[in-house]
């Protein structure tokens, strides 16, 4: 779902597939589940209260005038079409157990882009870190 809070700003609201999902706390009839770190609505279960709606702090719970149940992300079941789809490769899908070294990868690479300066203070040596902006945007 895309909003437009401002004529010249378009931004999508996903779902952050929460760990503890608010919304699936909050629902009365347990028609939200969380499978494969994927939180989904049962159709078949919900009553339409939109408790969900409501308790989901990144407003990623949509409704529609025709339709009865809310909707949100699902990842497509596993396989987002939005990544499919973008046109510049800008998305990425990384399963759950992934997330941990990308992230890692990520702080590496930032620390690739850092210089140490060391330095002697009261005696003792210390290494100070510095981003290396030049070298950062050579490689970018
Ligand atoms: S709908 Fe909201 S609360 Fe529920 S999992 Fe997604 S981001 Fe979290
Ligand atoms: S609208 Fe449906 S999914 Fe949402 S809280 Fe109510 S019963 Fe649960």
């Amino acid at each position: 779902m895309v909003v437009y809070p401002h004529p010249i700003i378009r931004m999508p609201i996903v779902c952050r597939q929460c760990k503890i999902p608010k919304c699936m706390e909050n629902c009365p009839t347990e028609a939200i589940i969380k499978k494969d770190g994927i939180v989904d609505i049962d159709g078949e279960k919900c009553i339409s209260c939109q408790q969900c709606v409501i308790s989901c702090p990144f407003g990623a719970i949509f409704l529609h005038e025709e339709i009865d149940t809310p909707f949100k992300c699902n990842l497509c079941n596993g396989q987002p079409q939005c990544v499919e789809a973008c046109p510049k490769n800008a998305l990425l899908f990384l399963p759950e157990h992934v997330l941990g070294q990308a992230q890692r990868m990520s702080s590496l690479l930032k620390y690739a882009h850092m210089k140490e300066v060391e330095y002697v203070e009261k005696g003792e040596r210390k290494v100070r870190r510095y981003a290396d902006i030049e070298k950062g945007k050579a490689e970018d």
